[in-house]
């Protein structure tokens, strides 16, 4: 009882949602007083020395956007939501401005996450939970020194031995009064130092932030379409926006839980079909989650240039041969057609990733991390531990045992045999 006359702050990170969201079920039923926050760090707003921002104007719109639908919502909860530019400065004054005495975050592991708490006063009580997975941490059978080397064994363990757990409660619904403790302070695209922009007609992911717009895009992709009927077929896709669920984006600034998609599978499975496709949309969030695992395992080795592997290639670092990348302007008209894709929208299939990475890593061999630097600070479903993990695999130093080169040409005509995709990007651009 003592507790609840405290004031609580949750602190979203990429957690910015109200459904299946530990932080806020703990903070609301063990506070009266809580008071939201988003912090968004000023150095994602400044360029790297690559000549770019570290988050570019298509995932910072999607974030925006994103934050604006969580304020929306916890509106219903009486919970305001402050957002601000963070100068590692922020948590420590709003923790004394608002007389904070417990913070409640998602549990992060990797180093620049990591250094964003160090604002946190130490007279205030943290509380971490593991909120981002599919597997809970807790619930593995081995321990995370034990993680296998190979995804195959990770996911036979996980899928004979643990259980996914029911989505969080819903948070409990506070007093009126407890809206007035701060008011939100709504950021623009402008304010954060970009211009804004119309979304590329041809884009694979024309969608806005926000729960809303994922809980939308699952009922399109589930229960009006039935196209998770078919995923398995068609997740190979280039072109269009139901070649695959196109979650990521959500998951990875959490305003749609792995979870919460896990459970609607299961949902899916049992009133309308369960087959191969069903599983294997879930098969691919077990890839989501064993990236995570990785880097909790191995830390920041997924930053170094020999990975966790510690391996030892002659990576070249030149300027001109990674532009030519970045601007689609190399040999290959399959690896332009994919980066032109990213530049003009800000996402690029699983397909084309692989392609433009192994391409850039392999063929170029140009250090993979200005590659995976470039794909950070242009995706809009960037997320640190399946960029990293996803670059390692690619340049061999990761978790792939093959160690593969993909040969662009035939992977071309594979998946593109018509050639409708490379002329849908290729072709002169009026805009
Ligand atoms: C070099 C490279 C970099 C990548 N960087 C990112 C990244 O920053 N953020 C990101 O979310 N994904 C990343 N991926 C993984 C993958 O390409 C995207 O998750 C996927 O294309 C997103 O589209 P979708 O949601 O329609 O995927 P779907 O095919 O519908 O898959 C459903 C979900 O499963 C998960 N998933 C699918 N494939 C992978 C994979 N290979 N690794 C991890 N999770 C996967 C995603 O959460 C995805 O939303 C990267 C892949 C490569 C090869």
């Amino acid at each position: 009882m003592q507790e609840k006359q405290n004031t609580a702050l949750v602190w979203f990170r990429n957690d910015l949602r109200i459904v299946d969201n530990q932080s806020l079920y703990d903070a609301t039923t063990k506070h009266d007083k809580v008071i939201g926050l988003v912090l968004i760090p000023a150095e994602w707003l400044a360029e790297t020395q690559l000549g770019f921002k570290k988050m570019e104007a298509f995932r910072a719109r999607f974030l925006l956007e994103s934050i604006a639908s969580l304020q929306r919502e916890l509106e219903s909860y009486h919970i305001p939501l402050l957002v601000k530019i963070d100068d590692r400065t922020s948590l420590t004054q709003i923790c004394s401005q608002y007389q904070i005495t417990d913070i409640y975050l998602q549990k992060e592991w990797t180093k620049e996450e990591v250094d964003q708490e160090k604002g946190i006063p130490e007279s205030v009580a943290v509380h971490k939970s593991y909120n981002q997975f599919l597997f809970h941490p807790d619930d593995l059978p081995i321990s995370i020194e034990e993680l296998p080397e190979i995804f195959t064994v990770f996911r036979k363990i996980c899928e004979k031995k643990v259980k996914i757990r029911p989505c969080v409660l819903e948070p409990r619904v506070l007093a009126v009064e407890n809206a007035k403790i701060a008011s939100h302070t709504p950021l623009t695209l402008e304010e954060l130092g970009y211009e804004s922009f119309d979304i590329h007609p041809n884009s694979a992911f024309p969608f806005q932030g926000g729960s809303h717009a994922a809980d939308e895009r699952l009922n399109h992709y589930f229960w009006t379409t039935k196209k998770l009927s078919y995923y398995k077929k068609t997740r190979n896709g280039l072109v269009g926006t139901d070649y695959s669920s196109k979650f990521s984006p959500w998951l990875a600034n959490g305003s749609i839980s792995a979870r919460s998609i896990y459970w609607a599978v299961k949902d899916y499975e049992q009133n309308l079909t369960k087959n191969q496709s069903t599983y294997w949309l879930i098969f691919e969030l077990i890839w989501r989650d064993y990236f995570k695992y990785v880097s909790l395992r191995h830390g920041n080795s997924i930053f170094t240039v020999g990975g966790i592997k510690n391996r030892a290639y002659d990576w070249a670092q030149n300027p001109h041969v990674f532009q030519q990348w970045v601007n689609g302007t190399t040999a290959e008209p399959f690896v332009n057609a994919n980066m032109l894709e990213l530049k003009r929208t800000g996402f690029m299939s699983n397909r084309g990733r692989q392609n433009v990475a192994s391409y850039l890593a392999k063929t170029l061999q140009m250090d993979w991390r200005w590659g995976a630097a470039y794909f950070e600070a242009m995706l809009i479903d960037y997320d640190v531990h399946s960029n990293y993990g996803n670059w390692m695999y690619n340049a061999g130093v990761g978790n792939d045992p093959r160690d593969r080169v993909f040969n662009v040409r035939l992977q071309a005509d594979r998946y593109d045999g018509n050639g409708k995709y490379q002329s849908m990007w290729l072709q002169k651009q009026l805009f």
